[in-house]
């Protein structure tokens, strides 16, 4: 047993100073104001603590980033959306049962100790940005929707206020698996979620796809896409984006298009289905979003 003190913080100074102090936050957090959701234009900025399902219910996210409300609504029970933060939904940890097994070699939980799932059960696991330390998929589906649509990440700590592309927030394996995030402390925009899962009940992605798409003239004048259940980060696909953009909109550029959702994948013993998987959820997810009116 180890003796501690607890203090409530009732707002951003008080919080950041005792951090300074040598403090280690626990959840409760909720009295700090991060609580804002801030529509102008075409910007939205999310506070932290926002819950999902406020969110997901706002009629300006609903209408200019349905990707969101998409991805929010097929995260998790009503119950849980209710309770849980957008910021909390970022941080999950992995969903893999070796690394909620104490008797397991887990990396991530135990760093140097193996990872118990290249040989063991990796149905669910990543084919994408894996390395021989951890194969454990990102859990978040917002985080695959904010990935598609390029969200910068804001943290602020002793030091001031700092922005990070969510691109660069989220950290691939490697050799370090157990640190996952780089926390220092005239046209038509359209965008929408598709979840692949084994139940219909809320269960996390096999494989996820989240497309934002700009269409000109029946052409592709930009294209963000990303994909989840595959990657051990939300993976952005940068060759599909490449192969859309240009190009006249149809059943055949879909389907060209994601031909490449899955190049440099890794399949292991048991999720070599999640190649050809992810590929029909990206061509699936680019006509649905095509066809958006
Ligand atoms: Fe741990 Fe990652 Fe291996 Fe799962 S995949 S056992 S989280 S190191």
């Amino acid at each position: 047993m180890f003796p501690f003190r607890f203090s409530k913080a009732s707002d951003e100074a008080a919080a950041l100073a005792a951090a300074a102090s040598g403090a280690r936050y626990v959840a409760d957090i909720n009295a700090l104001p991060y609580k804002d959701i801030d529509l102008q234009r075409s910007t939205l900025r999310v506070g932290s603590l926002v819950r999902m399902s406020e969110l997901a219910a706002n009629p300006g996210v609903r209408g200019q980033f349905p990707v969101i409300a998409q991805a929010l609504e097929l995260s998790a029970s009503a119950q849980i959306r209710n309770m849980a933060s957008i910021g909390g939904n970022l941080m999950q940890r992995p969903r893999c049962l070796y690394f909620r097994d104490v008797s397991a070699a887990c990396n991530r939980r135990a760093p140097g100790s193996g990872c118990a799932a290249i040989d063991g059960r990796n149905r669910t696991h990543a084919i994408l940005g894996t390395s021989d330390a951890c194969i454990a998929t990102h859990p978040s589906d917002l985080a695959v929707a904010l990935t598609a649509l390029d969200a910068t990440v804001i943290t602020r700590d002793g030091s001031g206020e700092h922005r990070i592309p969510i691109a660069d927030f989220f950290r691939q394996p490697g050799r370090t698996p157990e640190q996952e995030h780089n926390l220092s402390a005239g046209e038509t925009r359209r965008s929408g979620y598709l979840k692949v899962r084994d139940r219909e009940s809320f269960e996390f992605a096999l494989t996820s796809a989240a497309v934002a798409m700009d269409l000109a003239t029946g052409r592709v004048r930009a294209a963000r896409v990303a994909v989840g259940g595959v990657g051990t980060v939300p993976w952005r696909l940068p060759a599909v984006e490449q192969a859309l953009i240009g190009q006249a909109a149809g059943p055949d550029l879909w389907r060209d298009a994601a031909s490449h959702a899955a190049d440099g994948a890794k399949p292991l013993s048991e999720n070599g289905f999640k190649v050809e998987l992810v590929k029909r959820t990206v061509e699936r997810q680019l006509a649905t979003v095509a066809g958006l009116p």
